[in-house]
């Protein structure tokens, strides 16, 4: 899953923005020396890890030049999935995850040559790491498709890193997720994400927040929704009732008469939003239940209940009644 630029933006942004500092234990989230002038950037050939540590590659931005005349490559940004609870999201979670790290192979020095050979100038290039292809009356610049810009050829690659001169490995990284964050949002951890090539800086690390879905709440932004069934008796005569909130129990008092579909708010009992000064809120959508599996002495309750109320017309049915009139003026 490669991020498209405009996300890249997207994510550095609110990395930047509002109160961060609670993020700083996972590294310094201030810019690292990013990519240089957009329109020269480009996808460099970096594969896509697919060794299933939850990471994948982004791409790398050329940078310029290095003192050999080499190309220099910023690192790939990498970028982490993390699954959190709703609860963890709006209470804030410290981890720690594995990601990705890379030495500087031991055998060859970083050289990626095998020990007591050595790396030669790429002919198809001669060493600049870019090759001109003609197009009709324009000349295009590409990176050179033998020696991937490097400008170099290992004729024998050292056989610890297959050529590569850095070792990669996993490393432990502590994660603080700040309290209200929210689906999709994007912390940054600068410099961790795969080496520069040539001596260009490293990429960064994105962590991506998912929240699995919670059993009892939906959130909207910093409200929270949850459905309350209750009885039928319960709704008719009104009383108290108990409703879970992120932080404990709340209590909502059943006017006589709750209709099905009637909404109680609890005034900040939602999430407090990464930018938000108040708290949302807890919204309680209330479903009224018809019983069901009734016995004969509960049918003989409810048969006794249903004559009392229609000799009294339809006034103890709100809806019913306007309703009666409306079907009636359908068929005039
Ligand atoms: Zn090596
Ligand atoms: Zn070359």
């Amino acid at each position: 899953m490669a991020l498209t630029h405009a996300e890249l933006l997207n994510a550095i942004d609110l990395a930047l923005a509002g109160d961060w500092a609670e993020c700083e234990p996972i590294e310094a989230l201030v810019a690292a020396g990013c990519g240089g002038d957009d329109s020269s950037s480009e996808e460099f050939g970096s594969p896509a890890n697919s060794d299933g540590d939850g990471t994948d590659s982004v791409g790398a931005y050329e940078l310029g030049r290095g003192a050999g005349g080499q190309q220099v490559y910023r690192g790939s940004d990498l970028s982490y999935a993390m699954e959190i609870t709703l609860e963890e999201a709006a209470h804030g979670k410290d981890t720690q995850i594995r990601i990705p790290s890379w030495d500087i192979c031991d055998t060859c020095r970083g050289t990626g040559a095998k020990p007591g050979t050595s790396a030669k100038t790429c002919g198809t290039c001669n060493g600049s790491g870019t090759v001109h292809l003609r197009q009709g009356f324009f000349s295009i610049q590409q990176t050179c498709p033998h020696c991937h810009g490097s400008g170099k050829i290992i004729p024998e690659p050292c056989v610890t890193c297959s050529g590569a001169g850095k070792i990669k490995k996993q490393k432990t990284l502590e994660v603080k997720i700040p309290a209200g964050i929210n689906e999709g949002m994007r912390i940054r951890s600068a410099g961790n994400g795969e080496p520069g090539t040539n001596g260009g800086p490293a990429g960064d690390l994105y962590i991506e927040i998912r929240i699995k879905q919670h059993d009892i709440f939906e959130r909207d932004g910093d409200d929270l929704h949850c459905t309350v069934p209750v009885t039928m008796t319960l709704a008719s005569l009104g009383g108290g009732i108990e409703v879970p909130t992120l932080s404990g129990r709340a209590e909502i008092e059943l006017p006589e008469g709750t209709q099905h579909g009637k909404t109680f708010r609890l005034r900040g009992k939602g999430v407090k939003g990464i930018r938000s000064s108040y708290p949302g809120d807890l919204y309680c959508h209330i479903t009224v239940e018809t019983p069901v599996r009734m016995t004969e002495h509960q049918r003989k309750l409810m048969r006794d209940l249903d004559e009392s109320f229609r000799k009294s017309g339809d006034r103890h049915s709100p809806n019913a009644k306007s309703w009666t009139d409306r079907v009636k003026d359908l068929f005039k």
